[in-house]
């Protein structure tokens, strides 16, 4: 048996799998993020209505922004509509470039306190001068739907997650989705920030897979990475992993978002060939960007529900 084939016939059937495996054979089955970040938010949907009817209130998401970053800009209209779209109000609260540290924290005090506000989201990244650090560990961690808080990332480490940072945990549901096993596989994330690369690890030895965690000081990257039943890639710079470093039948994660030559979003992953050795891959776009704004809605759920002290 070929070590691809191994990998293969070690995966659990999954309907998902099997419905995209009409791939071209030999090609990796191209995970649909935007298909399951449907799914996702139609399940949030139905349990918002039903929060909505139990408590007489819609569950309710603050999302600041400080500047007018243009990307910033784009991720939170799309996540206001996001939540428009699943039954949660969504507070915008739009501050100038210019704002004080100290402001930001006033109106994060008064969100804290705010009973119709259950999840609280401050865009990323902030203008210089002001410290995200400061800004986060502000945040009620009941409220801390991003998972970044301190204690959210604390609990996730304890093996007791509670609100878990939104993009690794939406490569968990599509790894779940599309039957990946990932208990004893031999994962690799490379990235190590506090909001992707950490978190993602935490989740992956949640999983019980062997993690190992690459970064800039990494020496032996392609070492790293062929070695990998799972990989997940959170750098953001375009062909950093090479196709053929990727081992067969492997599951690819890419997180990354940074523009080619062509002007074209890709992500860290040299696509096209590491397709053609990949078991699953995720696409860019298309893969993981809709799974994090998913998760973000189904943490405000939680939160919520958490909140109410309702299912
Ligand atoms: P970051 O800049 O905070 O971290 C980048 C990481 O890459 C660091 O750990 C750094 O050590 C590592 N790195 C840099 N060069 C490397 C190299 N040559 N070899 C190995 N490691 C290297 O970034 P982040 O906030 O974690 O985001 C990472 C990427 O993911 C970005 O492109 C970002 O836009 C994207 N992202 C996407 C989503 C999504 O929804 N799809 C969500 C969050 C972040």
């Amino acid at each position: 048996m070929s070590e691809r084939e191994a990998v293969t016939a070690a995966r659990p059937a999954a309907p998902a799998a099997r419905s995209a495996s009409s791939a071209p054979a030999g090609r990796a089955v191209v995970m649909d993020g935007a298909a399951l970040a449907r799914k996702v938010r139609h399940e949030v949907a139905a349990r918002a209505a039903g929060f909505a009817a139990r408590t007489g209130r819609r569950p309710g998401l603050a999302v600041v922004q400080v500047g007018e970053d243009r990307a910033s800009s784009v991720y939170v209209s799309y996540k206001r509509k996001a939540c428009q779209e699943a039954g949660i109000e969504s507070f915008g609260h739009d501050l100038p470039a210019a704002t004080a540290e100290s402001q930001l924290l006033a109106l994060i005090a008064e969100l804290n306190r705010d009973e119709r506000v259950d999840g609280i989201l401050v865009q990323l990244p902030l203008p210089g001068g002001l410290s995200p650090d400061r800004i986060m560990d502000a945040i009620d961690p009941r409220k801390d739907v991003d998972g970044f808080h301190p204690v959210n990332f604390g609990l996730l480490a304890q093996k007791r997650p509670r609100l878990r940072p939104c993009t690794p945990y939406g490569v968990i549901r599509l790894a779940q989705e599309y039957g990946i096993a990932l208990r004893g596989v031999k994962a690799t994330v490379v990235g190590d920030s506090t909001i992707v690369g950490r978190p993602m690890a935490m989740e992956l030895l949640l999983a019980e897979a062997t993690v190992t965690v690459c970064h800039i000081a990494t020496r032996d990257l392609r070492a790293d990475v062929e070695r990998a039943e799972v990989l997940v890639s959170a750098v953001g710079k375009a062909g950093l992993i090479r196709g053929d470093w990727i081992r067969p039948g492997a599951a690819v994660f890419d997180v990354g978002i940074s523009w080619a030559a062509n002007g074209k979003l890709c992500g860290d992953v040299e696509f096209e060939r590491a397709a053609e050795r990949a078991g699953w891959i995720t696409p860019v776009p298309g893969g993981l960007g809709p799974m994090t704004i998913a998760m973000l809605l189904s943490n405000t759920i939680d939160a919520a529900c958490a909140r109410a002290g309702t299912s």
